[in-house]
């Protein structure tokens, strides 16, 4: 399958994230990432797909200036990633909410932790409109032990929304959700940044969940962690999910799987 890109140079949005040559070695033996080149213009919906253990979420924590690369280069709008930033927005594979505070004060803890307790306050009004957003409106005074883990993950969501971020990392933040829910958080995920204008990078294993959101696929191959494909997915936007009973899809979904198969050749 060929995929045609018209796009011309001037016509595209500008970088957000520019990664060149990232390799990341643990010690002496383990090479979780190797020569990673990309670019995540402003915007855009990016997936990064492979096995367990293949360097995705190294790949993710690099970006967000939690650990540092081995050897290459990263920037984010146009200025070196060299620690934790404060601009971006990321969500993991557990909600991780506190079981001592509300899920109001929950989504309020960035804002508290970073500008103190009147920001927070001030605050409080978007929060709600957030968890309206996400369906919870009526649990703003729930504690986590009382959410389903569909309604912790939204409740996630809405803290990782709080400080506005224009770039999200995602690293697997729906898989531990039922098939349905996590249909519905990808729609609402892809509604969010379309509204917001927001650039998006997402780790997952699910190969429907990474066409059904993404504009570009990369495909990783494991032992080193390398970029073997990168994919554009040429579905309209926005996406819905009975997109995934069309050919294109399918064809999308056949090219990924066959370089996954071959995994560890690549
Ligand atoms: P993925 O997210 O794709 O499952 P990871 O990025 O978590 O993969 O891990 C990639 C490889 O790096 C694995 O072999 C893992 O064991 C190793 N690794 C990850 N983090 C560390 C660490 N802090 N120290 C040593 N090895 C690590
Ligand atoms: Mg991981």
């Amino acid at each position: 399958m060929t995929v045609a890109v018209t796009v011309s140079a001037e016509a595209r949005p500008r970088p957000v994230y520019e990664l060149a040559q990232v390799s990341k070695s643990y010690g002496e033996r383990v090479v979780a990432l190797e020569s990673v080149d990309l670019v995540l213009r402003e915007g855009e919906f990016h997936s990064v797909i492979g096995s367990s253990g293949c360097g995705k979420s190294t790949l993710l924590k690099i970006m967000a200036g939690l650990t540092p690369p081995s050897k290459g280069r990263v920037m984010l709008a146009g200025t070196p990633v060299l620690g934790a930033r404060a601009d971006i927005g990321m969500m993991f594979q557990q909600a991780t909410l506190f079981p001592w505070r509300t899920t109001l004060q929950n989504i309020l803890l960035p804002v508290e932790v970073r500008e103190g307790r009147a920001a927070a306050e001030t605050a409080a009004a978007r929060a709600r409109i957030l968890l309206e957003l996400v369906g919870l409106k009526g649990f703003e005074d729930t504690y986590p032990s009382q959410l389903s883990g569909g309604m912790a993950q939204r409740a996630a969501i809405c803290r990782m929304l709080i400080s506005e971020p224009n770039v999200l990392l995602l690293d697997e933040p729906f898989s531990a959700l039922d098939e349905i829910t996590r249909d519905f958080m990808n729609m609402e995920l892809q509604r969010i940044c379309r509204e917001r204008n927001a650039s998006a990078f997402l780790v997952t294993h699910s190969i429907a969940e990474a066409v059904i959101l993404s504009d570009i696929v990369h495909v990783m191959s494991s032992r080193p962690g390398r970029i073997v494909r990168s994919i554009p997915i040429a579905l309209p936007r926005p996406r819905t999910l009975d997109m995934t009973t069309l050919p294109l899809f399918g064809e999308y979904v056949g090219v990924i799987r066959g370089l996954l198969d071959k995994g560890a050749f690549l």
